[in-house]
């Protein structure tokens, strides 16, 4: 039985083919897996259960398709779809994760995590993410309009951007000491995580080890677990 995982596919109306090649993943090798795990960033942007656009109708009809068929899907939200909530999990078949959570694969307990709690040298993203995870902010927020909730998420987009192009990339990757005393506090030998898009396998003191998904804007990236072994390959 194969187990797959994939993060970061910011799916956008600017890359249709993006969303193709994700339906077509959910048509076929999906409903033949045991589990599928979605690490966060599934959605460029998503500002409310109550508008998921084209795409995520179109989304929510593949995923219920594989549930339906019989595959358990795990969502882990991501920095970019952090408001994906219960109602549109369950109008997609898929249970929604604490990040991080721990699960046994293949006898190895392995701590499950979007990766932007990894990245404690970015210090301007973190003050963000504790600011918009508060049940205040996330309650005035949704009560915005539609259209003012678009404007906001295109702007948190530019403002992301410029944020990534200004400062070192070391800035924004995963800390490694963060890496260890995460493995640690959770008393596990393994992560898997995305969000920094450098994907890689990171062997780590011990025989522990990293496992760091890709993302999706030109092609897509997938870890299958299955009677070969834990394989990080590209679609
Ligand atoms: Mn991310």
């Amino acid at each position: 039985m194969t187990t797959l995982f994939i993060s970061d596919l910011h799916l956008d109306p600017s890359r249709p083919q993006i969303t193709e090649l994700f339906l077509r993943l959910l048509r076929n090798e999906a409903q033949q897996a045991q589990s599928l795990f979605i690490l966060g960033d599934l959605f460029e942007a998503w500002i409310g259960d109550d508008a998921p656009g084209a795409i995520g109708t179109a989304v929510a009809r593949g995923l219920s398709a594989c549930a339906r068929a019989g595959t358990e899907i795990g969502f882990i939200r991501g920095n970019r779809d952090f408001l994906l909530d219960a109602s549109y999990a369950r109008s997609c078949g898929m249970r929604l994760l604490p990040d991080p959570c721990v699960v046994t694969l293949t006898g190895i307990p392995t701590l499950l995590l979007h990766g932007d709690l990894l990245c404690t040298d970015d210090l301007a993203y973190q003050r963000f993410r504790a600011g918009s995870r508060t049940a205040a902010w996330r309650e005035s927020f949704l009560a915005r309009p539609v259209a003012e909730r678009e404007a906001f998420a295109r702007q948190a987009r530019a403002e992301s951007q410029r944020h990534q192009q200004g400062v070192d990339a070391q800035i924004t990757d995963a800390n490694p000491q963060a890496v260890l005393d995460m493995l640690r506090l959770y008393g596990v030998p393994r992560m898997i995580h995305g969000h920094t898009h450098r994907p890689a396998v990171h062997e780590l003191p011990d025989g522990d080890r990293r496992y760091v998904l890709g993302d999706w804007y030109t092609q897509g990236s997938v870890l299958r677990i299955d009677g070969s072994g834990w394989n990080l390959q590209q679609l």
